[in-house]
């Protein structure tokens, strides 16, 4: 089985350093953020960074951004609503000008206005943003965990958005915690066949273009987010095992491992986890 592996890559030190990194782990993926993701305020990026970076991730098969925390494409705050979609605009420009094809997004949250109105919301700000920016960048909507007020933790609800947008340059994230953490079981059998059904009726399996391989440090259906490093959490080895056997869900599709490191170098034993369970699978 083909599968391509990568992970969130620091950028401290120059964006070119993320793809530098991922390189000397021989990751052949990786994600950054263009820009500090708790802030608001962003330098713009400058010639000289744009270049580095072009020739530093020559040679990947896929890279992908990660848009700040603090946007909220739910939001029916009508500040909230502005600053995000010009936080949207100016990720696709920046993914534009690094050659970044996808760009990953939390969905968000109604903030207590009800799903139905953050569904209407996320749909028109995602519309506005891509109407702005003419690129091949693909915003990909990540599936949250289930927490309180979230929008996208269904795949019902993620496969509305993505119908209400109608453009082809959305598609979706799947983190294996978020989902986990939302009910999804893909640890055991059942679990795995019913989300895999779930996800094509839906959404659709070819809509989903990346995946953050998380393991959980919160149980199953317990609407929090929290990565474990993989075979460290309540997905486990043994889940893990199990999550490999969707073939058609991970098959030549980039697997980008967020797991709690201290050190990029740690990704390294999260990398040899995943290689020692689909070694024993063959
Ligand atoms: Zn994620």
């Amino acid at each position: 089985m083909e599968i391509i592996i990568g992970a969130h890559m620091p950028i401290t030190g120059g964006l070119s350093k993320s793809a530098e990194r991922a390189r000397e782990l021989k990751f052949e993926a990786f994600q950054i953020f263009t820009r500090n993701p708790r802030g608001w305020r962003y330098p713009e990026l400058k010639e000289d960074d744009i270049k580095n970076f072009l020739n530093a991730s020559k040679g990947f098969s896929s890279i992908n951004t990660h848009m700040p925390y603090l946007p909220n494409l739910a939001s029916s705050k009508e500040e909230i609503y502005k600053k995000s979609v010009e936080s949207l605009i100016e990720e696709l420009r920046r993914a534009k000008k690094l050659q970044i094809k996808y760009i990953v997004v939390h969905v968000g949250s109604h903030l207590g206005e009800g799903i139905e109105k953050g569904k209407e919301r996320v749909i028109k700000t995602v519309k506005e943003a891509l109407d702005s920016v003419p690129c091949d960048c693909h915003i990909l909507l990540e599936n949250m965990a289930g927490q309180k007020n979230s929008v996208g933790s269904r795949f019902e609800d993620l496969g509305e958005i993505i119908s209400g947008i109608n453009d082809k340059r959305v598609g979706i994230c799947l983190d294996t915690c978020h989902a986990f953490a939302a009910g999804y079981d893909i640890a055991t059998q059942a679990g795995l066949s019913k989300t895999l059904d779930e996800l094509e009726k839906y959404i659709g399996l070819r809509k989903v273009m990346l995946i953050h391989l998380n393991d959980s440090k919160s149980g199953l259906g317990s609407g929090s987010d929290r990565h474990e490093r993989i075979g460290k959490g309540f997905i486990g080895r043994k889940g893990f095992e199990n999550f490999f056997k969707a073939k058609e869900l991970i098959e030549n599709k980039p697997m980008i491992f967020e797991t709690p490191v201290n050190d990029y170098h740690e990704y390294l034993e999260d990398y040899k986890t995943v290689m020692s369970i689909l070694k024993n699978m063959e």
